[in-house]
Parts: structure tokens; C-alpha cells; sequence
């Protein structure tokens, strides 16, 4: 008897690894009905948000804005700004992609950086990456603008994913100081690399936002005392 049900187990495992890795390879589906019932959750959550905020709230927001922070970051829907900043609007201007990577959003970056002013630019991979994932593995099959956008991201294939991560960040905090190298040593501008750590790879807490890289330094030692206190603004 149970050796029957292991050799249907057995079975149903063999099975269940070609489907997978089609899924994984070739487009998987969503479904309308749960977007439908979404959509709902979506509407009532922002007659929430209405009712929490008042009109001058949305006044000061009509006005313009004036973001201390471009941000790029991965479009994992596991990493959102209210983990590390109760009030974002009007304070991140948000770009998002897989692998939070600046050569294919050079502009919007630009954008924030360069016309919005932003002091801060803030890079932040996080932990369980699934663009670091692929990027570190073979990623032929996938869709040519899918493959375009992994292809910037360089790192060691078959490494640990945290590693991945981490590399990853640098290497963008890099590409941010060759374009905006000036404006960093002129003091308008700090680029900060994290790592947003939900699976707490790095034992410093799951959910902690660790800071990695501060204009390119990298040394643990020397990142516990930057941003130096004196630097930091007061919450407008
Ligand atoms: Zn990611």
C-alpha cells in the first residue's frame, strides 16, 4: 500500500517538474475574476485613504512637488516605500523595474535627479530577488525586452542571491556616480545603495533596509557613521 503511493507520489513529482518549468519559462495567467474582485479592494482602500486625509493634504500635493528622494527600486511586489517612510507623497519620486537598475530608466532618473532636484538618490535591491535570480542563471528563452534589462545587471552567475543583490546595488550606486559624480562632490546630491531585507539573508532583521554603499563607500566600519547627523534635513 504505501509503496503505491509513493510510486503515484514519484509520479505526480515527475510530472509536476516539466509544468513548472514551463511556467517559469513561458508565460503563466492571471485571472480577470480576481482582478474584478481587486479593483473593489482597490476603490475601498482609496475611499479610506480619501476619508483619512483632508483637503489641504491634497491641495499641497496639486501644488507641485519637491521630492528629497529619486528612488530606483525593483518592482518586487513585495517592496513598498511604507516600510521605510510612513509619509512618502511628495517626498519619493519613484522608479521601478526588475532588478532596480538605472540603464533602462536613465531618464526617469534623469528626471528626478537632474529637474526635480532630488538630494537623496537611493537605490534599494532587496532580499529573494527574482531578476537577480535570473540574471545569475540562463536567461536565454526569456522575451528579448526581458532579457534587454537583465543584461544590465552584471553579476557572478550562480552565486547566493543575497550576494547577487548586494553587487548588484554597487554596481548601480556606480553607474549613478559616473553620471552624477559632480553634483555628489559639489554636496547636491548623496547616492545611497540598500538593501531591503525582507528574508533577513543578512541577519540584521527581517524587514530591516540596510545601507550598503554611501557614494561608493562600501566599508561597514566607515557606513556607521554616515550620513553624518549634521547632514540630515529636518522633515518639511
Ligand atoms: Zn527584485
Amino acid at each position: 500500500m504505501f509503496k503505491k503511493q509513493l510510486a503515484a507520489l514519484l509520479a505526480a513529482a515527475a510530472f509536476a517538474i516539466p509544468l513548472s518549468a514551463h511556467a517559469s519559462s513561458d508565460h503563466a495567467h492571471g485571472d480577470a475574476d480576481v482582478a474584478r474582485a481587486y479593483i473593489k479592494e482597490i476603490q475601498a482602500d482609496d475611499n479610506a485613504y480619501i476619508a483619512a486625509h483632508n483637503s489641504a493634504f491634497f491641495k499641497k500635493l496639486a501644488a507641485g512637488q519637491h521630492p528629497r528622494a529619486t528612488v530606483i527600486t525593483c518592482s518586487d511586489s513585495r517592496v513598498h516605500t511604507n516600510a521605510f517612510d510612513k509619509t512618502p507623497e511628495g517626498d519619493l519620486f519613484m522608479v521601478r523595474n526588475i532588478g532596480n537598475q538605472l540603464a533602462t530608466a536613465k531618464g526617469s532618473v534623469q528626471y528626478g535627479v537632474n529637474h526635480l532636484a532630488s538630494s537623496l538618490l537611493l537605490v534599494i535591491g532587496h532580499s529573494s530577488c527574482g531578476a537577480i535570480k535570473a540574471a545569475g542563471g540562463d536567461y536565454s528563452t526569456l522575451e528579448d525586452p526581458i532579457k534587454k534589462e537583465l543584461d544590465t545587471i552584471s553579476i557572478t552567475k550562480g552565486g547566493a542571491n543575497i550576494d547577487g543583490v548586494k553587487t548588484n546595488v554597487n554596481n548601480q550606486v556606480a553607474a549613478a556616480l559616473k553620471e552624477w559624480g559632480t553634483q555628489v562632490k559639489a554636496g547636491h546630491l548623496l547616492v545611497v545603495g540598500a538593501v531591503y531585507d525582507f528574508s533577513d539573508d543578512m541577519k540584521q532583521g527581517a524587514g530591516r533596509l540596510n545601507i550598503i554603499n554611501i557614494n561608493g563607500e562600501t566599508d561597514p566600519a566607515k557606513l556607521r557613521n554616515m550620513p553624518a547627523p549634521a547632514a540630515a534635513k529636518p522633515a518639511h
